[in-house]
């Protein structure tokens, strides 16, 4: 039961003042359900802001408060597509716009009156041989109300929120915080003078304040290890069982290739885990196309030779049909008997893969998560293989473990490669093997980088590729953090592109209706359509071997994870594929060499462990608003500096008082509960 005092933080948002039905979509979009995800939702940065007299005394991209008169209002000639734009004077009889994209138009025709002087804050840029205002800020009547702003928190948004909107509502939860008692172990909390923690999130919210930051992303931190400690733990005390495969199974395999190196080594580790009593819990990692799936047969293979089960668990149907299929075929030498288990099935089909499972005449079972229901027994099951590690979370991965009459071996597989520093962080104190060599034969991608300037040439080179038959990606400009700037930017750029290309031009983001996406997305696999025009994230899955060329606009703002895996959709057919990194004209040091990097390597940890080294990118943990991240206070810098610390301060606790029951054990309870990592209390409970 989640202790009392917390109650405050787990009041639903709706119940907060201003929040009626129609805001609780975007909330929910952010993950801000509760008055505790209000107040950790911390700024991402804060603006400072200059206040000009015109607009000549501004620069390019700098953050200014302006005093403009409206002159005229442009609807887009393609309403509820393009921009709405209203054109301004400041007092020396310079023009701006103020631009606007979608339902943000309402506001602009409500805010600014033709000839009715406005003070406007926002990010002053060039739209061609003009200067404008993408979304202002604000807009006043008069200039002082900006007095107060002009350091302001930037919090990340999504449609139909505005900065002041969440502000207003992060100080509403910020106003009630409980007091909680202090976690953190003394010692450490006095060398390092941290805030309180109530103080803490408080001083989060009204500037960059590290001490604040450090000791939140701490507590983070340190509720992770105490619940995978526990975890551990308890997976300690579980009887696993040995499993000696014999080795006749994997003898009768009949492959069309030689396995790599790096498969021969990871099966290995595998093997010498499952002669053990002890459960496994064994992580391995290798990029996409590095041949996990035949190490996961192999490993299987094993289990059934000794007599006992496996499961593969799937993130998705697809999936685990794919798995099916590509397991079933391999293993038809070995005589092993394949199923597959999908919410799918049902009546005759699902009892009779049920009683195969109990009566153990399926050897390996493939499946989404339907296969660790209730319902679902298995006469003995030895190993557990989880693909693509990340979708699912601990908790599962114990209702699996508990399957089994004696915990089962347990391989969780995943195609993000983590360099060796955080996978302490990510998955706890797993074993790891590595598949850091890709079976022979796989063509390089030629990656190129030219400068953003050279729109026009690529195109261009664009139309050439298109003539010669085959398709083409374009990964639209990253604008700032807010989606919907990016899904203006993405959507300009279409039309930019449709000019050139009509019908063969498709686009897919993320505020389309899920119908239109696909038929786009149906549209550009069939070959319908020729390129592809998509925001950040082109759909896991999307494969489409005839597509060779990629063009990913403004490519120093990406993380080079996303990089790399936006480079994996191209490379995948006999063809020679290109990847073009366009980059703007204001590079750093580093970002110059992080898009070297890209153009010399296509090796993902190797990117990984350098992108750490360059700039430490916090993209490593996973995205931030997606939900999967490992994190969702800490970044990646404060996990270096500070996990080790957590660990050896949680492994000490746990070493202590194990049942938390000491004075510092409950606060750690509250600590749990607090960062939702309880399932490492329910074990205690268990226990
Ligand atoms: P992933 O690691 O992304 O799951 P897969 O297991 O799907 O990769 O393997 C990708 C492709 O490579 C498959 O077609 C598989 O048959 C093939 N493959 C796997 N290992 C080898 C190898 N050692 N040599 C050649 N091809 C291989
Ligand atoms: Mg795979």
């Amino acid at each position: 039961m989640r202790p009392e005092a917390l109650n405050p933080l787990f009041i639903e948002a709706r119940d907060l003042d201003g929040v009626g039905p129609k805001m609780m979509k975007p909330l929910e979009k952010l993950g801000l359900t509760r008055v505790k995800d209000l107040a950790y939702h911390l700024p991402e940065r804060f603006v400072t802001r200059r206040v000009i007299a015109d607009l000549d005394e501004g620069g390019e991209g700098e953050q200014v408060v302006i005093a403009l008169t409206p002159t005229e209002h442009r609807a887009s000639r393609n309403p509820g597509r393009g921009p709405y734009r209203v054109l301004a004077q400041d007092d020396a009889g310079n023009i701006c716009a103020l631009t606007y994209f979608g339902r943000a138009s309402y506001t602009a025709k409500k805010q600014l009156p033709v000839g009715e002087k406005r003070w406007v804050a926002g990010r002053l840029d060039r739209y061609g041989d003009m200067l404008q205002i993408v979304h202002p800020d604000h807009v006043e009547k008069d200039s002082a109300a900006h007095m107060g702003r002009l350091v302001e928190p930037v919090y990340a948004l999504s449609e139909g929120l505005t900065q002041p909107r969440v502000a207003s509502l992060t100080a509403q939860a910020l106003e009630r915080l409980p007091d909680l008692p202090e976690w953190i172990e003394r010692g450490q909390f006095e060398r390092e003078s941290w805030p309180a923690w109530r103080d803490a999130l408080k001083l989060a919210h009204k500037d960059m304040n590290e001490p604040a930051r450090d000791r939140l992303a701490y507590d983070e931190l340190l509720a992770n290890s105490l619940a995978l400690l526990m975890v551990k733990a308890e997976g300690r005390r579980r009887k696993g069982q040995a499993l000696a495969g014999d080795g006749n199974l994997r003898a009768k395999l009949d492959l069309p290739f030689e396995m790599t190196g790096a498969q021969k080594r990871s099966i290995k580790e595998i093997e010498g885990d499952l002669q053990q009593e002890s459960p496994m819990l064994r992580l391995l990692q290798g990029d996409v196309g590095a041949g996990k799936t035949v190490v996961a047969l192999a490993a299987m293979l094993i289990a059934v030779e000794a007599g006992k089960q496996a499961a593969m668990l799937a993130p998705t149907e697809i999936l685990a049909r794919q798995h099916f299929e590509t397991l079933r075929k391999m293993a038809a030498p070995t005589g092993a008997e394949v199923a597959i288990l999908t919410g799918r099935a049902k009546g005759k089909e699902r009892e009779g893969i049920l009683m195969g499972l109990l009566d153990g005449s399926i050897d390996i079972l493939v499946g989404t998560h339907s296969i660790f229901q209730d319902t679902v027994n298995y006469k003995d099951l030895g190993l557990v293989v989880i693909d693509e590690q990340h979708r699912f979370g601990v908790q599962q991965r114990l209702a699996l473990a508990a399957k089994g009459k004696r915990a089962p071996h347990t391989l969780a597989m995943t195609a993000t490669p983590i360099p060796r520093s955080l996978t302490l962080a990510q998955y706890g104190e797993m074993d790891v093997s590595r598949l850091d060599e890709l079976p022979p034969g796989r063509q390089a991608i030629d990656t190129r980088v030219i400068s953003q300037d050279r729109l026009e040439d690529m195109a261009a080179g664009v139309e050439r590729h298109l003539a010669s038959g085959q398709q083409a990606y374009w990964v639209c400009p990253m604008v700032r953090e807010n989606e919907t700037d990016d899904i203006a930017a993405a959507e300009a750029r279409y039309s930019w592109l449709k000019e050139r290309f009509g019908d063969d031009v498709v686009m897919v983001h993320g505020q389309l209706p899920p119908d239109i996406k696909d038929a786009n997305m149906e549209r550009f696999a069939s070959g319908g359509a020729k390129l592809l025009v998509a925001t950040t994230v082109i759909e896991v899955g999307v494969d489409v071997p005839s597509s060779t060329l990629m063009v990913i606009e403004q490519a120093e703002r990406f993380g080079l994870a996303q990089l790399h895996q936006l480079r994996g959709r191209v490379g995948r057919g006999s063809e020679k594929s290109v990847c073009v990194l366009m980059r703007g004209n204001e590079l750093s040091e580093t970002g110059r060499k992080r898009l070297a990097l890209m153009r010399e390597t296509q090796d993902g940890f190797r990117i990984a462990e350098e992108d750490l080294e360059l700039r430490g990118g916090g993209e490593l943990l996973g995205t931030r608003q997606s939900g999967d991240a490992a994190f969702r206070v800490a970044n990646l810098e404060q996990v270096q500096k500070l996990l080790p610390v957590a660990h050896a301060d949680a492994r000490l606790l746990i070493d202590r008082d194990g049942g938390l029951t000491s004075e510092r054990g409950e606060a750690a309870r509250i600590l749990l509960y607090l960062f939702e990592r309880d399932w490492g209390v329910q074990l205690l409970r268990g226990g």
